[in-house]
């Protein structure tokens, strides 16, 4: 009996001691399917909305991906163009901008609301964008901003980094060094990458003009995922390369591949 009582207190008290990090880490989903601004093309939502969001994780994909700007005013917000339905977002207070909705009818989501919801669950991950904004101490600003944000929320186990812009994924490298992050930009070498402990998130095209660059990156530890990948011919390719992940506007198909391949013990 006192055995026992010693085995559970000391698992007790690692439990309490183990970063959310590693709590985490074997919950997350590991299919390699990334919704490409929510799943909205064929559940009818829009585009960076939460109700995208939402539907991104009820289909089950690994993860889902995000574009995030900030507004005049220091808020972070969801949106793919520099302009919201013709306003533009780093110019702009969140009052201003949430005068237009969404067409679903949603305010412009915040990255707040996003990141609880995305905290009521451990299946779906976020591939969070960080866009480059009108100049670059703007951009940084945003990094801090959101880095700030993700780490005091607790979100850190559910947030993939990802942007163009290679200094802001240098500035999330520098205030959380132990974060996966990504360049989307397709310039740099695996060995650039490697160096910078940074992954490539790369055009589908950039593998094909470069056709060593996945085994150099394997080879070298840097991560690799490719976007946006929405036919089925060029989502089999990707999947024999044995990407990390893919992002899509179709992931109900790439998720059917996924099932495919587990059942027919192809993937390892
Ligand atoms: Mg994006």
């Amino acid at each position: 009996m006192k055995t026992l009582i010693c085995t559970l207190f000391t698992i007790f008290i690692l439990s309490c001691t183990m970063q959310a990090q590693d709590i985490y880490k074997g919950f997350f989903l590991k299919n390699n399917v990334v919704a490409h601004r929510g799943a909205w093309k064929n559940t009818k939502t829009p585009q960076n909305s939460v109700a995208s969001v939402k539907e991104a994780i009820r289909l089950g994909c690994a993860g889902v991906e995000i574009d995030v700007r900030m507004t005049s005013d220091g808020v972070l917000v969801l949106c793919h163009d520099d302009d919201h339905f013709g306003t533009h977002v780093d110019t702009h207070t969140y009052a201003e901008l949430v005068i237009t909705k969404l067409p679903n009818g949603e305010n412009i989501p915040t990255l707040d609301a996003v990141l609880m919801e995305l905290q009521k669950q451990s299946y779906t991950r976020l591939f969070l964008e960080i866009k480059p904004l009108s100049t670059k101490e703007k951009t940084i600003k945003s990094v801090e901003k959101i880095v700030q944000m993700v780490n005091s929320m607790g979100a850190v186990p559910w947030v993939y980094y990802i942007s163009f812009d290679y200094d802001a994924m240098k500035k999330v490298r520098e205030l959380s060094p132990a974060v996966p992050v990504a360049f989307l930009g397709g310039s740099k070498s695996p060995e650039e990458l490697a160096a910078d402990k940074i992954g490539a998130d790369y055009h589908q095209n950039e593998f094909g003009k470069k056709p060593d660059f996945i085994e150099k990156a394997k080879k070298l530890g840097v991560s690799v995922c490719a976007w946006t990948v929405n036919s089925g011919e060029d989502m089999d390719n990707l999947i024999k390369q044995e990407v990390d992940y893919i992002t899509t506007d179709e992931p109900e198909l790439l998720l059917s591949k996924n099932a495919q391949t587990c059942t027919s013990g192809a993937k390892k």
